[in-house]
């Protein structure tokens, strides 16, 4: 069974990820913020909506939930455990696997954007020969996410909890800010040779109007400063920015949040 992941853009620059299983006419939604983008293509092309994966609570990715319940009444609603996410009928945990449409999906909880942010794994299989991850705000294509509920140890273990999984694992994430990320990551790193060429096929992809996503485990490995925290370069720069001595990965990573959140 093969599965087209499909991005779908809503306001001014977010992803919608519509997973359209090829065996089946029911489809997947994950962080429908908005509907009315969701449901022009499913009516377009026939289609149904069998269930909606939530990340976090915020408004660009639950508000279309109820609209969409609306015009699919027995769609599945999953996501974590939040009072701020009433419509949330299947709360799910670090370690969960949710089946949907023959998809084995395991849930990994990453605090630290908001507290209750999961993400949602999809290993390799035929549906997806090199696994995906559904990340929602808190893993971007060159940057993270705001640490706006959690603290910095906290969103550098919810990174690195990412970054364990298999390097050729494409990331799916919530927002299309990969070119001001590359920005403030060459201001960081401005002599990494991986940096520079993702920067490049970053610019070909914009101006061809195509998503920078999805990204791979490994590219932001090579390139997205906020997983590079070990890496003496960047250890270098925060301390040079911030005026303090070089210091371990969470001061240095809570130095880089810091200095992107003024950059
Ligand atoms: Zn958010
Ligand atoms: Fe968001």
């Amino acid at each position: 069974m093969t599965l087209q992941i499909q991005a779908v853009p809503a306001f001014v620059d977010n992803y919608i990820w519509l997973l359209r299983p090829q065996n089946t006419r029911e489809c997947i939604v994950v962080d429908p913020g908005d509907a009315a983008p969701v449901l022009s293509i499913l009516y377009r092309d026939a289609l149904s909506l069998g269930a909606i994966l939530i990340t976090h609570h915020h408004a660009d990715h639950t508000g279309g939930i109820t609209a969409l319940q609306a015009a699919f009444p027995a769609v599945k609603i999953i996501g974590p455990s939040s009072a701020r996410i009433p419509a949330i009928e299947e709360c799910v945990h670090q370690g969960d696997s949710v089946e949907l449409a023959g998809l084995p999906f395991q849930v990994l909880e990453i605090p630290g954007h908001t507290l209750e942010h999961i993400a949602y794994y999809l290993p390799p299989g035929p549906w997806c020969p090199s696994g995906a991850v559904f990340c929602g705000d808190t893993l971007f294509s060159g940057g993270c996410g705001r640490v706006f509920e959690g603290n910095p140890a906290m969103m550098l273990a919810s990174l690195e909890k990412l970054q364990e999984l298999p390097g050729q694992t494409l990331l799916y994430c919530a927002h299309e800010y990969t070119q001001a990320n590359l920005r403030f990551a060459l201001t960081v790193e401005p002599d990494n040779p991986d940096l520079l060429a993702r920067v490049e096929q970053v610019q070909r992809l914009r101006e061809a109007e195509q998503p920078s996503l999805p990204s791979t485990i490994a590219l932001e490995g090579r390139t997205n400063p906020f997983l590079r925290c070990h890496i003496g370069v960047v250890a270098e720069s925060v301390a040079r920015h911030s005026g303090q001595s070089i210091a371990d990965r969470v001061t240095t990573f809570a130095g880089l949040r810091a200095w992107k959140d003024h950059f």
